[in-house]
């Protein structure tokens, strides 16, 4: 309990000892193992900042609360405890938002915490400096949103935010945190009384036993079955739980983009390197903490195969998520570890191998495939076309598997995501749910502060526009995180031309042969420009040994990269007039 001072009482002589709003919401987080404060500075919570660095907490001071808010979210999904984002009032609180947002989103956990104004004038519109009803516009956003008024409320707010996090399906809270409330004094000692430490913050949730035997009897009879782990598999932290079930049961499996890792995925039974086969061809699919979201096609269409042909197990610990765009023939529902355990256990002892046709039809296709894209990585042209770059990243991964991979872009992401495996798991963050650009620094800031391993963040260069400040913040943390920018002059390529004939670029170009490394070098960090992949895998290892702030410019062919990468369905185009 953190004493701020000890002041005369006029009627006893003794001296109460105090605290305050301030120092209150600091030990409640800290009373909850939480230490790190991801933020931007200004009124009214720069003194909360920097006492809370004073108590001995890490707060990570941004250039722009988006990437602050990313940072914490990404903390949330690493560590399984709430990522904190500390902002100003109405824009700073704004700025913070799109990261809530994509937090809940991504069922990422975390608090979005902002000073706000007086709301005796906000709440009768008075005009006070930054006004803004703050609480109203969060509640849609995230999981749950709290204010809080007073001081002795503070161990209670904050012990709640942290529950709504964390439980059931995590995601984001924001918790308002009015100016008048942080210097509000209180005795130390009822102060201290006041503060929660949260009990079991994300009870264990067991599956129905019914329903694991649902599941299992479907999976037995599958000719061709298959697993997908998503996202919600790489957080549950059930690696070890996981790994015994896909090796025991046999089963080949697909991890999306950021489950990639929780297994090896050069483990013999990855089926990654025939995705679109055993999405189509499979009979049975067990979903492990993966939405049928748009980025599974909605568990429909052509990509699936024949309508009816599958049966679906969801595993999930949110039950609304069960036949949310498809039937689900077996639902379970609890955490993963929980119902790995319970299915692993119910496998036995004569669990049958799968049909060993499917599991030689993976096979070859698997082979082809890779095979095929073996040609194309060894690539040495000049300019360097993406699978030529990828190639080299591919093998620095390879040799080092304890790295983080951060990764956005539009063909940059849609490549890497493919051809660069991972070796263990929660080491590649990414666009997650959404796509969003823009979460490129934020990931590899946070993600670099709560391991402690180094960061190769590959970004494409518009990606990189959306939070190229915080290189910024890198060198002055003086973070060991290599971004290499895949610069091909602008979005999606460098070659498109203003139609009309016209004075301004056309909207998807930058300035040609921009050189970023130099921005890298204007804050002390190493800028490095590279234009072959032999020169790309030097510079990147160079950095990586280094451990020292570095940005690659690696210059990619300008004609190369297709429109939207592999989500081009999904941009609308005109038929009427297209020049
Ligand atoms: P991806 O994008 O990788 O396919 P999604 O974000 O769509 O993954 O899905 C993640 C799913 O995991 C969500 O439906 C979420 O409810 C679920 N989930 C998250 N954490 C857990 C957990 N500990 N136990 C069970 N399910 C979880
Ligand atoms: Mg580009």
């Amino acid at each position: 309990m953190t004493v701020v001072t000890k002041v005369e009482s006029p009627t006893t002589n003794a001296q109460p000892e105090l605290t305050d709003g301030f120092h209150l919401v600091i030990d409640a987080l800290k009373l909850n193992g939480i230490n790190t404060i991801y933020g931007v500075p200004g009124i009214p919570i720069t003194d909360l900042g920097r006492m809370a660095q004073a108590e001995g907490m890490r707060v990570i001071s941004f250039r722009h609360e988006q990437h602050a808010g990313y940072a914490a979210g990404i903390a949330g999904f690493l560590t399984k405890k709430p990522g904190i984002c500390l902002t100003v009032s109405a824009p700073g609180f704004l700025n913070g938002l799109t990261a809530l947002a994509n937090a809940t989103t991504n069922c990422f956990p975390m608090i979005l915490m902002s000073g706000s104004s007086e709301r005796e004038i906000v709440d009768l519109q008075q005009g006070d400096y930054e006004e803004m009803d703050q609480l109203a516009i969060a509640k849609p956003l995230c999981k749950a949103a709290f204010r809080i008024l007073h001081a002795e409320d503070i161990g209670i707010g904050v012990a709640r935010a942290i529950r709504a996090a964390v439980s059931g399906r995590p995601g984001g809270v924001y918790l308002d945190l009015p100016a008048k409330l942080l210097p509000q004094v209180m005795e130390a000692e009822a102060g201290g009384k006041s503060l929660v430490q949260v009990i079991d913050p994300a009870p264990a949730q067991i599956p129905s036993p019914s329903s694991v035997t649902r599941a299992l009897d479907i999976l037995k009879g599958a000719k061709r079955p298959l697993v997908i782990f998503g996202k919600g598999a790489a957080y549950a932290q059930a690696d070890d739980e996981i790994r015994a079930f896909v090796e025991k049961s046999g089963l080949p499996f697909l991890q999306m983009s950021m489950a990639k890792g929780l297994l090896p995925d050069v483990h013999p039974q990855s089926a990654g390197a025939a995705r679109s086969t055993v999405l189509k061809d499979s009979d049975v699919v067990l979903l492990v903490g993966a939405r049928l979201n748009w980025l599974l096609s909605h568990g429909k269409g052509k990509s699936w195969g024949e309508p009816g042909s599958k049966k679906i197990i969801q595993v999930d610990i949110e039950p609304k998520e069960m036949d949310s765009n498809v039937e689900i023939a077996a639902p379970v529902v609890g955490d993963i570890g929980s119902c790995i355990s319970a299915l692993l256990d119910g496998l036995g002892e004569n669990w049958p191998t799968p049909p060993a046709e499917w599991i030689e039809q993976i096979s070859a296709k698997k082979e082809q495939n890779i095979a095929k894209m073996a040609l194309r990585l060894k690539k040495n042209s000049v300019p360097m076309d993406f699978h030529g770059a990828l190639g080299a990243l591919r093998t620095i991964i390879k040799e080092r598997p304890d790295a983080i991979l951060v990764n956005e872009g539009a063909n940059t992401l849609d490549l890497a995501r493919g051809i660069i495996d991972m070796y263990q798991p929660r080491k590649r963050l990414d666009v997650g749910t959404w796509g969003v650009m823009g979460i490129g620094m934020g990931s590899a800031i946070a993600a670099t502060i709560e391991t402690g391993k180094p960061v190769l963040a590959v970004e494409g260069d518009s990606a990189f526009g959306f939070c190229g400040m915080e290189i910024e913040t890198i060198c002055r943390y003086n973070l060991p995180v290599c971004t290499v920018i895949f610069n091909n002059n602008g979005i999606y390529r460098g070659t498109d031309v203003n139609p009309s004939g016209g004075p301004d670029v056309a909207p998807t170009v930058f300035v040609k042969d921009a050189r970023y490394d130099k921005m890298m070098e204007a804050f002390g960090g190493v800028g490095v420009n590279v234009t072959t992949p032999d020169e790309l895998y030097r510079a990147v290892s160079a950095a990586m040994d280094s451990g020292k702030p570095t940005l690659v410019n690696a210059v990619i062919d300008a004609a190369a990269g297709t429109e939207s990468g592999r989500i081009g369905n999904l941009n609308p185009q005109s038929v009427v007039g297209k020049k």
